[in-house]
């Protein structure tokens, strides 16, 4: 129950602080909050309902909007429209590559392996900036529909998204003036929303089904003690209700022996198809048979028909069910409950699907788009203590993580994480010949570490001399039950290893924990643009580095030209990152990236001729 105080001296009601549940799409994204007769609601903001599109629109003078006025622009404008942000969370180019033809606008390459940037007109956005800004849509809204501050969030994730993902989700709710109380995954919130693993007795095996416009994923989890413990997952991101439509589409265009090209070239009349097909979609899951035109196209198809183009898509899904039932080495019969999420589920022949592999009712309802956000919410009011019946998972109270190049906190236990748990990640060196690597170990929230309270410091020594990038450190933070947290690094290639052990809630009180929390939330916008500004600059840093010695080692293979223009170049790129111009900075590593591309395929041009002719280059 939330509580209400009213301050005696002005009458004025004060509602206590609420903590709201978002399920952040790659379609749609939503807020919901426990509303004051202690049940979960979404919310929806005057007239502009509740279902947010995952959508941003940039004017060309800079200004932007989010959500349905952004929708429209799709067609108008695809080049400044970002759609379907979540796909690109914590991704680097090489994992979108084979994707890239999806997106409309811009997704820069400019390294394969870090993350991903987004061009619109001058601009560079990463995929944590632009759901920031669906955030920041989001809490707005839900602020002017309850009129008062929004600052706590739970956040939902898919429950295969990885760490590297679910820290950008996190850094994206900061951007948005959040303080991000917990990354739930999207499965277990639908589950809590069913009310299923609110009993901290029960133990239950479960199989959460989630089909959505474009995406489709499943999880089998395991819930005992209160605890949700992803079994396996499968799916297949780009498969989803979209598809359906498309069905639906081409076989208008068969019936009416329509011509293909013309249709696809006349942007506007296939739009206007497509979102026909849409509606005849949605007309089916209650009706036999869809009946109408668009300009004097004859759209009509009947349910028979519809379900005959759907079959394989939907046979699609149980396979990955089968498959994810393989993985967690279990069959249907010890499922418990199947839970339906996501706006396809509406389709009936998927229910039917389904129930039929699972062999029982599946759960249907609550509405699909709303339950994760409904389960979230709820997931937030336990975390406020409004549930006391309710058993709370012992978690660590700040974040943990090690300091990375340019002072940065990279978190390897994220606050809330339950206790004991056990992560790491792996590191190398970034100068040549480097033996020694100085880990740092920082707790808090902040960006930066100088911001953060350090634990320890220690070195890893005897690294043999190796180029820069090429040794492999793991480091792995184990953090046991009794709250004491052992830090490994090892170095794969020559096995040297070095480990120490500290008490990260040594000598802190609660309030000096919660005053490090405060400070995190208040200098958030701050935090993340000085980190986003430390890595344009690490990355150029690391880019004339790189260069350099490129054209010190293979000038035979670079035109005195080329090399004295990649080196102009490359002083602009040095004078820039004197300046605190993230963007500026950006579009110059782009800049010397474009130029020096040329050289290395040269290179690698060259390489594969040498050895074809049996011979080895250096
Ligand atoms: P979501 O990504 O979960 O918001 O799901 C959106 C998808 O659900 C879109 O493909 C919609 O066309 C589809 N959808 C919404 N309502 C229905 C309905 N009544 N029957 C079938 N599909 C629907």
């Amino acid at each position: 129950m939330a509580k209400i105080s009213i301050n005696l001296s002005t009458g004025s009601v004060q509602k206590e602080d609420i903590i709201v549940g978002i399920d952040l799409g790659t379609t749609n994204s939503l807020i919901a909050f426990i509303n004051p007769e202690g049940n979960p609601q979404v919310i929806n903001d005057t007239g502009k309902g509740v279902l947010v599109p995952s959508i941003i629109h940039f004017h060309p003078d800079g200004s932007l909007v989010v959500g349905n006025e952004a929708k429209g622009f799709l067609v108008a404008d695809p080049q400044n429209t970002v759609f379907s942000v979540k796909r690109l969370l914590g991704r680097s180019y090489h994992d979108v590559e084979p994707h890239k033809d999806y997106f409309s606008y811009k997704i820069i390459d400019n390294d394969t392996e870090s993350l991903v940037k987004i061009k619109v007109g001058d601009a560079f956005y990463t995929p944590i900036e632009l759901s920031g800004l669906i955030l920041k849509e989001l809490k707005e809204r839900a602020e002017h529909a309850l009129k008062t501050s929004v600052n706590r969030a739970v956040i939902t994730v898919p429950a295969y998204f990885n760490d590297s993902q679910r820290q950008a989700t996190r850094d994206a709710g900061k951007l948005a003036g959040l303080d991000v109380l917990r990354i739930v995954n999207e499965p277990t919130a639908a589950s809590l929303a069913y009310g299923i693993g609110l009993n901290p007795d029960e133990e239950k095996t479960i199989a959460v089904y989630d089909l959505g416009g474009g995406t489709f994923d499943v999880s089998i989890l395991k819930i005992q003690n209160g605890i949700f413990e992803v079994l396996a997952t499968n799916g297949d991101t780009f498969l989803g209700g979209d598809d359906f439509d498309q069905a639906i589409l081409n076989y208008w265009i068969d019936e009416n022996k329509l011509d293909r090209n013309l249709i696809f070239k006349d942007q506007k009349l296939f739009q206007a198809i497509r979102l026909k097909a849409e509606e005849a979609k949605i007309a089916l899951s209650s009706q036999n048979i869809f009946n109408d035109f668009v300009n004097d196209i004859p759209c009509a198809i009947t349910k028979l028909k519809f379900e005959e183009l759907i079959a394989n898509k939907v046979k699609q899904t149980i396979m990955c069910c089968q498959n994810a039932l393989q993985d967690a080495s279990i069959t249907t019969s010890e499922i418990q409950e199947v839970v339906m999420v996501g706006g396809s589920t509406r389709t009936p022949l998927v229910k039917k699907e389904v129930s039929a592999f699972f062999n029982r009712t599946a759960h249907d309802q609550i509405n699909p788009d709303e339950v994760v956000a409904l389960g979230a919410a709820l997931q937030a009011d336990i975390l406020a203590g409004n549930r006391k019946d309710i058993l709370l998972l012992d978690v660590t109270p700040l974040s943990l993580g090690i300091e990375t190049m340019g002072g940065l906190m990279d978190v390897i236990i994220p606050r809330n994480a339950k206790v004991p748990s056990k992560a790491g990640r792996q590191y190398t060196t970034s100068i040549d010949g480097q033996v020694n690597m100085k880990i740092s170990v920082y707790q808090g929230e902040r960006d930066l570490v100088k911001e953060n309270r350090k634990l320890a410091e220690f070195d890893l020594k005897g690294i043999p001399s190796m180029p820069a990038g090429y040794p492999k450190v793991d480091i792995n933070f184990i953090l046991n039950a009794d709250g004491i947290l052992k830090i490994e690094a090892v170095e794969l290639r020559s096995g040297v290893k070095q480990e120490v052990q500290v008490k990260p809630t040594y000598g802190l009180t609660d309030q000096e924990v919660e005053q490090m929390l405060l400070d995190s939330i208040e200098n958030a916008k701050e935090d993340v643009s000085q980190r986003m500004l430390i890595e344009a600059r690490t990355e150029g840093e690391q880019m004339v580095y790189t260069v350099e010695r490129f054209l010190e080692k293979n000038s035979k293979y670079v035109s005195p030209r080329e090399t004295n223009d990649a080196m102009t170049h490359l002083e602009e790129l040095k004078q820039t990152l004197k300046t605190g111009d993230k963007d500026q900075i950006l579009k110059s590593i782009d800049f010397v990236n474009e130029f020096t591309r040329p050289f290395a395929e040269r290179l690698m041009d060259m390489a594969i001729s040498t050895s074809m002719r049996g011979k080895t280059i250096e």
